[in-house]
């Protein structure tokens, strides 16, 4: 696992991970901001699960790193790049022009479930008691507005969505095709993302998407963090993988994930 670039280079081998190289990382010890905290424990996750204890600290190192996490269905791939997103954006909108970051999934359904992830997160931002007391001067800052969402989806009025991007969204949870749309329709600029996700990958490719992804990576910056997840790993992911993303460190968890 420690150099994930080579295994990328050959994903058909075989790559287990050890228990003992899974084993240590808890949601504590991973530096996350009081709030994600009070979040997960009140959601009753006590326990990062592999992929996240795998994941979150490497998303979290400086300088930023690419990262291809692949692991079956029902793993907690969600919240392995979400948890992340949000401690990097600070968990609050920003004023400045355009999205922060994007997170590409294969369908409406998905993009919804992956939304109701991200707003439970931040929920309560650092209202209740203060655990972090020394943090007077997010506390005194009333004004402080809570990261602000756009789901950018097929099935959904245009006139909405026109809205919703015009809001100036932090996050943008998108549908490759509908996104594509607005890129061209509204001009919508992808230049200020700083961290983008294609989650379930490969059925963004199953579904034929492989064109728009590859229009929208040309539109995004070329400084930003890419992070790829699926449950498997087929050959036009690896090709899409080593052109959209840079020396990606490579999570991968097999049968025992
Ligand atoms: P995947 O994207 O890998 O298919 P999800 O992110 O949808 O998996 O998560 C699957 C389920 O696991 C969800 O119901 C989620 O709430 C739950 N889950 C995620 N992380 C944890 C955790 N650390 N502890 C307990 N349950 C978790
Ligand atoms: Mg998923």
């Amino acid at each position: 696992v420690k150099d994930g670039t080579k295994l990328l280079k050959k994903t058909k081998g075989k790559t287990k991970i050890a228990k003992g190289e899974i084993g240590g990382g808890s949601f504590q010890s991973m530096g996350l901001h009081p709030s994600i905290l009070r979040s997960l424990t009140l959601r009753g996750y006590r326990v990062p699960t592999p992929i996240q204890r795998l994941s979150i600290p490497t998303l979290l190192a400086t300088p930023p790193r690419d990262l291809v996490g692949m692991a079956r269905t029902g793993s907690g791939k969600t919240l392995a790049y979400m948890i992340p997103l949000v401690q990097r954006l600070g968990g609050r909108h920003s004023t400045a022009f355009g999205a922060r970051a994007l997170i590409m999934a294969p369908a409406r359904e998905l993009a919804l479930q992956v939304l109701k992830v991200g707003k439970e997160l931040v929920r309560g931002w650092n209202s209740g008691s203060g655990d972090h007391a020394g943090d007077a001067e997010e506390t005194d800052n009333v004004k402080a507005q809570s990261l602000r969402w756009g789901l950018v989806v097929g099935g959904e009025g245009l006139d909405e969505q026109f809205e919703m991007i015009t809001n100036n969204p932090d996050v943008i949870i998108a549908t490759p095709g509908r996104l594509l749309h607005l890129i061209v329709e509204m001009n919508l600029d992808l230049r200020s993302v700083q961290y983008v996700v294609f989650d379930e990958a490969d059925r963004l490719f199953e579904m034929g998407f492989a064109t728009a992804l590859d229009e929208i990576l040309h539109r995004l910056p070329a400084s930003r963090q890419t992070l790829l997840f699926s449950a498997t790993l087929p050959k036009s992911l690896v090709e899409f993988a080593k052109a959209g993303l840079q020396d990606p460190k490579l999570v991968r968890l097999d049968a025992e994930s």
